[in-house]
C-alpha cells in the first residue's frame, strides 16, 4: 500500500495546482490522474484560456488580482511562458461595457471605455456592435504548460504523481482514507482532495460523503463545448475577447496549439449536455455553422475557414459559481463553469488550505455560505 497525507485525484488544472501548493508548502502529496498528463479528455487541455480582470460580479473581480499574481509566481518559480498579456474587450449589449467598467472602477483596476467607432479605428480586425471595455492586463494562459509547469514544481517539491491510475471508489478506513484502482496498489491517504473535474458527477457515489451532504450539493451539469480556430488575415496583435450580443462568443489568439496563426473562438453557453464518460468528442455541425457565421460579420480581420476544431467539457453549477469545500476529510474542488482557468493557481491554494485546515475559503465557494447550497 503507497502511504500519503494528501491525496490528490485528477491532474487538471485544479488538481496540478493543489499538489503544488500543498507541495511547496512542505506537505506530502500525491497526485493522482486516470489517464496522461496533458490528455485532451477533460477541460485543461490546449494552449488557450482567457485571464481577464474584467466581471460583473466584483467578487470575481477582485479574486482575479489575487489570481494573478500567483500566475506570476508559477511563471518565475517554473521558468514557463503561461501568461502572456494581450490586454482584452468586453462589448455587446449583453455584456454592458458601462456596467463592467464601474465594477472595475470601485476596485481601482484600470480599464477605458471606447465608442464603437472609435474602438474599430484601433482593432479594425473587430466589427465593435456597441461601446467596448478595453482592459491591459487580460491574456491567455497556456493551460497545458501551466499543468506541466505546476506538476514539475510539485514533483522537484517531493510529490508523487501517479498517472494511467484511475481511482475506482474511496473507502473511510483507519486515520484516513482507502483509494481504490483496479490492478494498482492500494492508496492510504489522511486527506483526499477530489479534483476529478468533468468525472465528478460520475464519481459521487463512489466517495464517502453522507447523504445530507450529496443532497444539498448543487448540480452539477456537464456540456461538451466547440471550439474553432480561424487564421488571422495578418499578424497583427490580437487582444481576446468577449462579445455578448447575438450570441455569446469568446476569442483569443490560439497559441502553441495553431503556431500562433490563428484565433481560438467559441461560445459560452452552445454546448449540448453530456456525460464525461458518455461524450463523443463530435463538434456540432449546427455549432461551426453559427461561428462561421459569427465570424463572417464580426471578425473581418479572420478568414471564415476554420483550419482546427476541438471539444472540451464544462462542468457548471447553476449561479456558474465553484464549488470549493470540505465534507469529513473530503475536499471537492469544482471550478469551472466555463471560467475556472485563469483562478487556477488560487484554487490550488484556497483547496490546499481547506485540505491542511490553515487556510479560508470564500464563502461564495462553500455549501453553507453560498447559494449553491439551496439548487
Ligand atoms: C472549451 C473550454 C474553454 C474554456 N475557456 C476558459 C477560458 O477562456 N478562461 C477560463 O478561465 N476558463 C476557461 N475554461 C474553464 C477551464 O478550462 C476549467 O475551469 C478548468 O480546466 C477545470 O479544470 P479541472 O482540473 O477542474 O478539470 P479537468 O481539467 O477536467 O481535470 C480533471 C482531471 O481529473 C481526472 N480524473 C477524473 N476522474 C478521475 C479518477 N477517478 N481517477 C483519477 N483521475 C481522475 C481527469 O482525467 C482529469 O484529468 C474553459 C473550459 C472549456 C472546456
Amino acid at each position: 500500500m503507497l502511504q500519503t497525507k494528501y491525496a490528490v485525484i485528477g491532474a487538471g488544472l485544479a488538481g496540478a495546482a493543489t499538489a503544488w501548493q500543498l507541495a511547496r508548502a512542505g506537505h506530502e502529496v500525491t497526485a493522482i490522474e486516470q489517464y496522461d498528463v496533458g490528455h485532451p479528455y477533460g477541460s485543461s487541455h490546449g494552449s488557450a484560456r482567457i485571464f481577464r480582470r474584467v466581471y460583473p460580479q466584483a467578487f470575481y473581480a477582485h479574486l482575479t488580482g489575487r489570481a494573478e499574481a500567483l500566475w506570476h509566481e508559477l511563471a518565475a518559480e517554473s521558468g514557463a511562458k503561461v501568461l502572456t498579456t494581450t490586454g482584452g474587450l468586453d462589448f455587446g449589449a449583453q455584456r454592458n461595457p458601462r456596467k463592467l467598467a464601474r465594477v472595475l472602477e470601485s476596485l481601482g483596476i484600470y480599464s477605458r471605455l471606447y465608442g464603437a467607432e472609435e474602438a474599430r479605428s484601433l482593432w479594425p480586425q473587430i466589427n465593435f456592435d456597441t461601446e467596448v471595455l478595453y482592459q491591459p492586463d487580460a491574456g491567455v494562459i497556456d493551460a497545458d504548460l501551466a499543468v506541466r509547469a505546476m506538476l514539475d514544481l510539485a514533483c522537484a517539491s517531493g510529490a508523487q504523481l501517479l498517472s494511467g491510475w484511475p481511482i475506482g471508489s474511496v473507502t473511510p478506513s483507519a486515520r484516513g482514507y482507502t483509494l481504490k484502482s483496479p490492478g494498482r496498489p492500494l492508496v492510504h491517504a489522511e486527506t483526499v482532495v477530489v479534483c476529478a473535474g468533468a468525472w465528478l458527477p460520475e464519481m459521487l457515489p463512489e466517495l464517502p460523503l453522507p447523504d445530507a451532504a450529496l443532497r444539498a450539493l448543487p448540480r452539477l451539469a456537464v456540456t461538451q463545448q466547440q471550439v474553432l480556430h480561424f487564421p488571422v488575415r495578418d499578424l497583427a496583435d490580437w487582444p481576446v475577447f468577449v462579445h455578448m450580443g447575438p450570441l455569446q462568443v469568446y476569442g483569443l489568439p490560439g497559441g502553441r496549439d495553431v503556431d500562433g496563426l490563428a484565433m481560438k473562438v467559441a461560445e459560452h453557453d452552445g454546448g449540448r449536455p453530456t456525460t464525461a464518460s458518455g461524450r463523443d468528442g463530435i463538434v456540432d455541425p449546427a455549432a461551426r455553422d453559427r461561428l462561421i457565421d459569427y465570424v463572417r460579420t464580426y471578425l473581418p480581420g479572420l478568414r471564415p475557414t476554420p483550419v482546427a476544431e476541438d471539444t472540451c467539457l464544462y462542468t457548471s453549477t447553476p449561479t456558474e459559481d465553484f464549488l470549493i469545500d470540505r465534507i469529513g476529510g473530503i475536499v471537492l474542488v469544482s471550478p469551472c463553469s466555463g471560467h475556472g482557468a485563469k483562478f487556477a493557481p488560487l484554487v490550488g491554494k484556497l483547496a490546499a488550505g481547506l485540505a491542511t485546515g490553515r487556510g479560508r475559503v470564500p464563502a461564495e465557494f462553500t455549501l453553507a455560505g453560498s447559494a449553491l447550497g439551496a439548487l
